[in-house]
């Protein structure tokens, strides 16, 4: 555990005096490890998040005392198996905003919830000419499974583009407003500009069209409060392991109708009400869209996230962002860096590219220094190629990170410009 307490010398930057990190740091056991001998400064949370310590007991808890498959026993570990992973669905529907719980569907990840929407609904109801929308600045995860159904049903993505501060251009939305539209899938924050798209505004345009809105809310739930309600979209997708939980697991959520009218994707073992050898009936959702034996130790450690993020100071998130406008201030006075996007109330990141210096190599010298960012495409071509380069660096924040991070950030920088800038 290294201390963030920091006395900092610059102008403007007063330590912060109203949540100290600290509190929450010996929670996560990677924060002890060092990288080439320096203590790790994890900048790559919108990868994946570091996990809490109750996290990891919990999967442990799973395997070493209540190991069964879950639906399927009537014998004791199975049902407490089961009513754990039953008790963890109802926890994401609160966490959602109060929903109930059979509109939380378990997948494998954002990705397996996007396909799942993009194979049962899409492929339902496009028909060739219509059109599926997109942004500039999606995540392959919410474009290529689209992609896949357009080609299968004759239906086009087409792209909603950003403006130059890298925001939704919703003047285009209202201007292009069509009845071919079908599906409006956005991200709720961007992974490479941390701009926050106004969903709300989003889904009623695409109801306006007759359109379903669908959510990737991959890098929304680790950083805003989400209420899928209030949003008004139809579908809102996320990851267990960019929120603090274990890999391989996601969340769909779904309004009730949508999912009774939807058919099942996959099939398998969990999903079907009656089997014949030349045909099957199937369960009501969720069950309908969990074929197979599902991440059941994972479901576990996405209970204890919940627990521990009902626990945290919800001020830990304010401190977050102003680690986060500090990194920024910092990188904006190195001469040379170049940051990318300017949305107002953009969360969690900051990206950006160093003259003369390729990504790849700034993110090797801020490895040397203990230093854990992302460096390449971020799964974003177009975005890249809207924004006129191949790679940028992405620096990701969490609440435990601190201001003494984003000085290793800031000073890793400036030490790839001594080592590889011209
Ligand atoms: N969408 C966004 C915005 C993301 O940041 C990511 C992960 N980088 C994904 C989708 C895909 O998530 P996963 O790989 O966990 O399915």
């Amino acid at each position: 555990m290294s201390s963030p307490s920091v006395v900092d010398p610059r102008p403007g930057a007063a330590p912060d005096q109203t949540w100290d990190p600290a509190s929450i740091r010996g929670d996560f056991p990677m924060l002890e490890r060092t990288i080439r001998g320096r203590p790790i400064a994890y900048l790559d949370n919108a990868a994946t998040a570091l996990k809490p310590r109750s996290v990891i007991d919990e999967v442990v808890r799973y395997y070493q005392d209540v190991t069964a498959n879950v639906a399927r026993g009537v014998h004791t570990a199975s049902q407490e198996a089961t009513e754990r992973f039953e008790t963890v669905r109802h926890q994401v529907g609160m966490f959602l905003g109060s929903r109930p719980a059979d509109e939380v569907v378990f997948t494998s990840g954002t990705t397996g919830a996007i396909n799942l929407v993009a194979q049962s609904y899409g492929r339902a109801v496009l028909r060739p000419g219509d059109e599926v929308l997109v942004t500039e600045m999606e995540h392959h995860s919410n474009l290529v499974p689209w992609q896949l159904v357009a080609e299968q049903t004759g239906a086009r993505v087409r792209a909603i583009p950003i403006t130059g501060s890298g925001e939704v251009d919703l003047g285009w939305l209202e201007r292009n407003r069509s009845d071919r539209t079908k599906i409006v899938a956005v991200c709720h924050v961007s992974n490479v500009l941390g701009t926050v798209v106004p969903v709300a505004r989003v889904a009623a345009l695409a109801h306006e069209m007759g359109a379903v809105c669908v959510v990737d809310g991959a890098q929304g739930v680790p950083h805003l409060r989400v209420d899928v309600g209030a949003l008004g979209c139809d579908f809102y997708a996320f990851s267990a392991h960019k929120l603090f939980g274990p890999t391989g697991l996601g969340v769909l959520w779904g309004r009730q109708p949508l999912f009774e009218r939807m058919p099942p994707w996959q099939g398998g073992g969990g999903m079907i009400a009656r089997v014949e050898i030349e045909k099957s009936s199937f369960a009501p959702p969720p069950a309908r869209f969990e074929a197979g034996t599902p991440p059941i130790a994972e479901v576990f450690g996405l209970g204890a996230v919940l627990d521990y993020l009902a626990a945290l100071d919800r001020r830990a998130f304010e401190h977050e962002d102003r680690v986060v406008r500090y990194a920024e201030e910092l990188l904006r006075a190195i001469p040379g860096v170049i940051l990318h996007g300017a949305a107002p109330g953009r969360v969690g990141l900051v990206t950006f590219s160093v003259e003369g210096v390729h990504p790849h190599d700034v993110g090797t010298a801020l490895d040397a220094g203990g230093v854990a960012v992302r460096a390449g495409h971020h799964c974003a071509q177009p975005l890249m190629a809207r924004l006129g380069v191949t790679a940028t660096v992405r620096a990701s924040f969490a609440p435990y990170n601190t201001r003494r991070e984003a000085e290793a950030l800031a000073e890793g920088v400036e030490q790839a410009k001594r080592v590889f800038g011209q």
